[in-house]
């Protein structure tokens, strides 16, 4: 499906979610320019990928004009903060990155008739009133929360997105990323599966928010990439959910990483995060039907590999 891309502009391709994708297309055969500010990035993500001929690392804050060599003829747009923790500590520079940066990104494509993806999320849902979420859903957003930096700002990259479509003719695509987990996720990005495993195999509580009853529906990044690439290879404008529609409680997914570590942490409760979503999964039918994409790793397969790489980064942490 890859194959026919001669050459990527990957934004935010650092980033957890970024460097894999960059090393599929690259493992594709297609020629790849990252571009990231680094504000989230682990930079040893990407360390790897340094010496591949074909890969070429930028450092470029993209809410400023990209310079970047022409000529593209697919544009992921992936930078941002993700994580709560990074986007409450990041708050304008989010609102930026999903406004000027997806501007921004839009404008390289638009130069070299490129095909656009937009990393959008299901946090565009805020805390709905729908279950699962389809994407003719409209969302149930505070605007003005500490969330609402996130939220508000992929729902006006998605609004920009489907304007400059209608307007300047950009092939576009609009992807809503359901939560992804996987290997490269930062430890201390503050999200519940890298924080739940650091504590798991380091023996420190396990930190469940608020009752634990709050559902996430998880999806391993492999497939979570090859959506991102079905939707690219398509001419599909989305917005299309890509996640995995298996809904768990926080609490079932914390004791589901105690029982995969062996460890024998404890669970502390803590207080719920404000906006906390009560509830998010993914209806697939769009993705099944256009894009011919299903989730294929579900979490008994996700999470060993996931732990094993965990372990290796920090070999020396124990196991309980
Ligand atoms: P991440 O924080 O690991 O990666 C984001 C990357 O963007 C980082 O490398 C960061 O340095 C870079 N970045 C941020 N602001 C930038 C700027 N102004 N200029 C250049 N680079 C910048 O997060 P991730 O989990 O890999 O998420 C990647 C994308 O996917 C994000 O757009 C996110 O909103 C979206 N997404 C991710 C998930 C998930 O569960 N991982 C879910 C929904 C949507
Ligand atoms: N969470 C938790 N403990 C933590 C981190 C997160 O219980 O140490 C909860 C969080 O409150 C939310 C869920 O796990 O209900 C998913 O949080 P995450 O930050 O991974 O992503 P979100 O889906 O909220 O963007």
């Amino acid at each position: 499906m890859t194959g026919r891309f001669e050459r990527a502009l990957v934004t935010g391709g650092a980033g957890f979610v970024g460097s894999h994708l960059c090393e599929r297309l690259l493992d594709d055969g297609t020629e790849v320019v990252a571009a990231d500010n680094f504000a989230t990035a682990d930079t040893g993500n990407i360390a790897p990928l340094l010496d591949h001929p074909a890969f070429r690392l930028l450092s470029r804050d993209v809410t400023l004009p990209i310079a970047a060599p022409s000529s593209f003829d697919v544009v992921f747009h992936l930078a941002s903060a993700a994580s709560p923790r990074d986007y409450f500590r990041l708050p304008l520079e989010t609102l930026r990155a999903g406004s000027y940066g997806t501007e921004n990104a839009l404008d390289i494509a638009e130069r070299d008739s490129a095909r656009f993806v937009l990393a959008s999320t299901s946090e565009v849902y805020g805390d709905p009133r729908e279950h699962p979420q389809r994407e003719d859903y409209w969302g149930h957003v505070n605007p003005i929360g500490p969330r609402s930096v996130y939220d508000e700002a992929k729902r006006y990259a998605e609004a920009l997105t489907a304007a400059v479509r209608r307007e300047r003719s950009v092939n576009t695509g609009i992807a809503r990323i359901f939560n992804t987990y996987g290997p490269r996720m930062r430890s201390d990005d503050g999200r519940m599966i890298p924080t739940f495993l650091t504590q798991a195999l380091s023996g420190e509580p396990l930190t469940v928010a608020g009752t634990g009853q709050q559902t996430r529906s998880l999806c391993y990044v492999e497939d979570t990439v090859r959506g991102l690439l079905a939707l690219a290879g398509s001419d599909f404008p989305g917005p299309v959910n890509l996640g995995n529609p298996h809904e768990l409680t926080v609490l079932a997914i914390a004791e589901e990483i105690l029982s995969v570590t062996g460890s024998s942490s404890a669970i502390e409760y803590i207080d719920a995060a404000v906006d906390d979503p009560a509830r998010r999964c993914p209806d697939i039918s769009l993705a099944r039907r256009e894009l011919g994409w299903a989730p294929e790793i579900d979490l008994a397969q996700g999470l060993p590999l996931t732990v094993d790489w965990y372990v290796r980064k920090n070999p020396l942490e124990p196991l309980h």
